[in-house]
């Protein structure tokens, strides 16, 4: 009984001289003054691009696109009351410019009177490093799904095949809709081996609909999906090829990070 009352005595020291200990350990020692962070103006809006933003479509014209079955050639989307419209037939369309990691906003709608059902409903999609001509890349799927069902790993704001959205954020056709995405490319050794997964979050009209997740691999339709070594990348926006409507973009613009 004694011997748990010493302990307890010198457990009670311990604590008083530690805590004195602490406090005497100046605080500035944690204060860090530089570099400073860049001044950013940010947009008068969240959904406006803020000062250090790369405006890739300002609801004018396609100067920061080409087409993705001829990069030599402009994209052939149609271009007018400030978005750019799917034209059908025409075929993916790309950034010129590649990037690494970077934040995204980019704004699309989907037509009031669209048609079809499942997968043919509004099709289009985000990929967030174009890793070779047609679908090649990652994609963050666009579609209607406000009353529509289909596969839930290929409904809107999902990781195609991948990653199935945390909720489903879908405004109704008609209305505009935003993603805000958070991209880290993935790392490759020389040899071609993955260094360290791609990683994105998406917010769909604010709401978070991907967590920081890790990719498997690019996204593929028929199996199971894989990495192959590529460094910046563009980003590219589906020409899917629906009966249905087409769809529009606006108000995109990006920040590498
Ligand atoms: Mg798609």
């Amino acid at each position: 009984m004694k011997r748990k009352w010493l302990l307890m005595v010198l457990f009670i020291t311990g604590a008083v001289y530690s805590s004195a200990a602490q406090q005497e350990v100046d605080p500035k020692l944690t204060e860090v003054w530089s570099p400073e962070p860049a001044k950013v103006t940010p947009g008068k809006t969240n959904t406006d691009a803020p000062s250090d933003a790369i405006v890739l479509f300002n609801g004018k014209n396609l100067d920061e696109w080409v087409s993705t079955k001829d990069t030599a050639k402009p994209a052939g989307w149609t271009v007018g009351k400030g978005m750019v419209t799917v034209k059908k037939g025409t075929g993916n369309i790309q950034t010129k410019r590649s990037f690494m990691d970077y934040q995204l906003h980019i704004e699309w709608r989907i037509p009031a009177n669209i048609t079809g059902t499942n997968q043919a409903r509004g099709n289009s999609g985000v990929f967030l490093a174009s890793t070779g001509g047609g679908d090649d890349g990652y994609e963050i799927q666009v579609l209607d799904n406000y009353e529509n069902k289909t596969y839930v790993n290929g409904q809107a704001s999902s990781v195609y095949k991948q990653s199935i959205p945390l909720v489903n954020a879908c405004k109704k056709p008609g209305e505009w809709q935003s993603y805000d995405i958070i991209w880290t490319a993935p790392r490759f050794n020389d040899d071609g081996t993955l260094k360290s997964p791609a990683k994105v979050t998406v917010l769909h009209n604010g709401i978070v609909v991907q967590n920081n997740y890790e990719l498997k691999g690019m996204t593929v339709y028929r199996g199971q999906p894989f990495y192959k070594k590529h460094g910046a990348a563009p980003i590219k926006l589906q020409d899917h090829g629906d009966p249905s409507e087409p769809i529009s973009y606006r108000n995109i613009w990006i920040r590498p990070l």
